[in-house]
This record gives structure tokens, sequence and C-alpha cells, in this order.
């Protein structure tokens, strides 16, 4: 009989485990932390809508939607898709849910996003994307709060230092137009040079040439008129409000008269942090202003800002990172007749709130090569007959010292086996935890043999 193939992980997704997992864990724990220092709200969204909601939104011309949605019909016949990115859905939810009552909204999420691109390193087909967006204020303020907040994110995870603010404006309406004109009239001057995608772009999506990563395009785009002398008063006020803005808190940027974004909705601002650490991939957090998105999704023309950033690129860039500042305890049974007693010494630490680790399976000398593997701090042996008298004996990894600890009554021994797994992994010095002969002083919560 053939053997049945085991089954193979799908192209561009991702098992994350072990470093990777706490990096990304980590990325994700500060985004929630610092989204609440700036009174965002969480929202959650479906992972798939119908496809119009995208087509419309993006516009047909995008790369995401010309080429990299997946798209399909479900049972029913309806064409529906994998949310590429947020901002489309959120839009639709906040037209659905009837929530102009709330402008100006400070929204925020997280979660897997799916675009049919070709994998490579900091490049999958299911990501991750944290968001921010600011729906219904069309003031400047709202750009500046969002990019404060992407720029604290930065600092928070450590990663700041080498990534850069680029911005830009994209005008208003009317300047959109003149310098659009402005645009195709200069490509057009240099139809023979260009790349066969930028030939495409000029008849469909003109500004993309702009960020043309093909060498032939470079020099053209390079030498385009800039957005500046196409500018009206209105969004040159503007523009120089979010600059001023950002002046004013303390967060660097640069301008960077090349950027465009790849979708049809934005106007005014727009923005990238970039970094040269992540090669080709190189843009971290990207977004700017879309005021004509929720008006091409048939509701109210309202205003809004927002980003997204990879967190699969954030995570790449963070130090490998340790979220265990608790302490750390492994209980072992010393014999086979006290593996109840350790069962119950366990979920005893874990109630009080210890982080512990109970070993299924191997000799004591084997489950005390794991514990010490894994990072405990502290393993605690468990004998029962000792336990029916309130006793346990621990042993601190670091020091090899080793007590006897005793239940008091007063003092809860869980409680003390928390702090003393605490101060063993913060390494505090004697004062704090002393040990001698088998006694244990302990400030504060006091575990100290009879
Ligand atoms: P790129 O130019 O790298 O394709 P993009 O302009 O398509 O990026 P956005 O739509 O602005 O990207 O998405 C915001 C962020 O999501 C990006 O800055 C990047 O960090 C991340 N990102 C985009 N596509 C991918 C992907 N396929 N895999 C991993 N991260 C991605
Ligand atoms: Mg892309």
């Amino acid at each position: 009989m053939a053997k049945t193939e085991t089954p193979r992980r799908i192209r561009g997704t991702q098992d994350i485990f072990g470093d990777e997992q706490r990096r990304f864990a980590h990325v994700l724990s500060t985004f929630e932390r610092v989204r609440a220092l700036y009174c965002f709200q969480r929202v959650d969204i479906p992972v798939f809508e119908s496809t119009a909601v995208f087509a419309r939104s993006l516009g047909e011309t995008t790369d995401v939607v010309s080429k990299e949605m997946y798209t399909f019909e479900d049972r029913g016949g309806d064409s529906l898709t994998l949310r590429p990115e947020f901002t489309a859905g959120i839009a639709r939810a906040y037209l659905t849910e009837g929530w102009q009552q709330f402008a100006p909204m400070k929204l925020t999420t997280s979660g897997p996003v799916f675009r049919y691109e070709r994998p490579q390193k900091g490049r999958f087909r299911q990501f991750h994307q944290i968001d921010a967006e600011v729906i219904g204020a069309a003031e400047p303020a709202a750009d500046v709060e969002l990019l404060v907040l992407a720029d604290q994110l930065l600092r928070e995870l450590g990663i700041s230092e080498g990534v850069t603010l680029q911005l830009n404006t994209l005008g208003d309406a009317a300047t959109r137009d003149a310098w659009r004109e402005a645009l195709v009239a200069h490509f057009e001057a240099h139809r023979g040079e260009l790349s066969e995608d930028s030939l495409t772009r000029l008849e469909k999506n003109p500004m993309r040439i702009l960020d043309s990563k093909d060498p032939r395009d470079r020099p053209i785009a390079d030498s385009a008129p800039d957005i500046d002398a196409y500018l009206t008063d209105e969004a040159r006020a503007f523009f120089e409000a979010v600059t001023a803005g950002l002046d004013a808190a303390g967060v660097a940027w640069e301008r960077n008269a090349r950027l465009v974004r790849g979708l049809d909705y934005y106007r005014h601002t727009a923005f990238e942090f970039v970094t040269d650490r992540l090669g080709s991939q190189g843009t971290v957090l990207a977004g700017g202003r879309y005021d004509g998105l929720i008006g091409s999704l048939g509701g109210p023309e309202t205003a809004g800002v927002g980003w997204a950033a990879g967190v699969e690129r954030l995570a790449m860039l963070v130090e490998p990172h340790d979220i265990d500042i608790e302490g750390k305890v492994a209980v072992l049974p010393v014999n086979g007749a006290s593996e109840l007693a350790a069962t119950a010494v366990a979920a005893g630490l874990r109630r009080g709130q210890v982080v512990t680790e109970l070993a299924f399976k191997g000799n004591l000398k084997k489950r005390l090569q794991r514990a010490d593997a894994q990072g405990v701090d502290i393993v605690i042996f468990v004998d029962s007959e000792r336990w029916s008298a309130g006793e346990l004996e621990a042993k601190l990894l670091g020091s090899g010292e080793q007590v006897v600890l005793k239940d008091h009554g007063s003092v809860d021994i869980f409680d003390s086996i928390r702090s003393l797994a605490f101060a063993t992994r913060m390494g505090l010095p004697g004062d704090a935890v002393t040990v001698s002969g088998g006694q244990l002083g302990f400030i504060g919560n006091a575990a100290v043999e009879e």
C-alpha cells in the first residue's frame, strides 16, 4: 500500500513558533499598550468581505486588486475576497454599523491579511498587519496623532534607530488632477525609455511610475515634475500643518517627493517608515489620508487617515525578546507515589499566578535537565509524605542552593514560591533573598523554614 504523503504548508504561509513567536507576540502586545496610551479603540472585523468592498475602494487598477487578491465564490455563489488590508473593511463596518454617530473615531485592529505575491524574505501570502485609523476627522491634527503614535510604537519596540519617516503630500483633488496631467505629459515625452509595466501604468495609474523599482524607469521618474508647483493654497496649508505638528511632537521626518501610495483613494498626507535593514522589503509601516474612500463605497463623503504595518517585518527588527520576567517554576515528583501530590502543588501554584511547568515523563535526572533547558528558575521537589505535612523542597537552579519551604498558614506557601521565583529571575542579591543552611528569608513575603 502506498504511504500517505504528509501534507505540506502552503507556499507563502507560516507556522510561527519559538523565538519567532515571542518576537511576534511582543510586537502585538506593545501595539496594544501604545494604542491605549493614545485612546484608540480596538475593533475586530471579518477576515473576508464581498469582493466589491476591496475592488471599489482600492481601485481596479491597483496591484492589490488586479493581481494579489484571494477571491473565490462561496457555496451560495457570492464573490468573496480574503482581506488584503484592513482599511476597506473598517470603512465598510463604519457604514454598516452606523458609526457616523461616534465620529471622529480612533480605531486599531490587527490580524492576518492575504495577498497572492511571490514569497520571499519579509513577503508572505498570509501575513499579519497592525492597523490604526482615524475616521471622520478632516483636520491635519489627526494625521499628526497617527504619525506620533507610529513613532512611539517603533521607539518602544526599540527599532526607531535606522528607521526613517518619509513624508509626502498628494494634495487635494484639484492638485492631483493638475499634477497628473503634468506627469502624463512628462512620461509621454519619454515613452520609448519606459519599462513595459510603466507603459501600462501610464494608461491606468501614471503616478505609480514614480515609485517603480525598474532601473529603466528611474531616471525618468526622478526627473518628473514635483507636486509642489501644483499644490493649491489649501493643500499646501494642510501639509504645513502636518509637518508643524510633527516638529512640535519631536518626531523626525524627511520629505520624499517621489513617495506615492499604491491605492487610488489617497489624498494629502502619504508616508512610509523605511529601513535599509530588511533588504528590498524596507517599508515597515505605511499609510496616508484617504478622504475619498468612504464615498467610493457609497457612503457620505467622510474624511479618513490611517496606516498599517507588517507584523513580520517589525518582528524581524526587534531584538530577541524574553517575555518571562515573572520567574518560572518546575514541579517534580520525587517518586511515582508523589505524582498526584505534584499535580495538586502545580495546580495551587498556577492558581496563585505562578508560571509553572509540570514535566510529564522521564526520570528525576532527565526532568531536572529539561527544567534547566527551559529556563526554569526554581525546581520544587514534591514528596507526597512531606507534602501532607505542608512541606516542599526547592532548588534554586542559578546558585544550586536547596531550601525547605513550609506552609505556615499565615503565609501561603504558593505565594512565597512566587516571590522567590520572581526574586531569583530578577537576580535580586543576598539582602533580598537570603539562603543559608537551609534557612530562607525573603523581604516582603517571608518563607522561612522553622
Ligand atoms: P510593498 O511595497 O512591500 O509590497 P505595500 O505598499 O504593498 O508594500 P501596504 O499595502 O502599504 O504595503 O501594507 C502595509 C505594510 O504591510 C507594508 O509596509 C509591509 O510592512 C507589510 N506588507 C505588505 N505586503 C506584505 C507581504 N506580502 N508580506 C509581509 N508584509 C507585507
Ligand atoms: Mg505590495
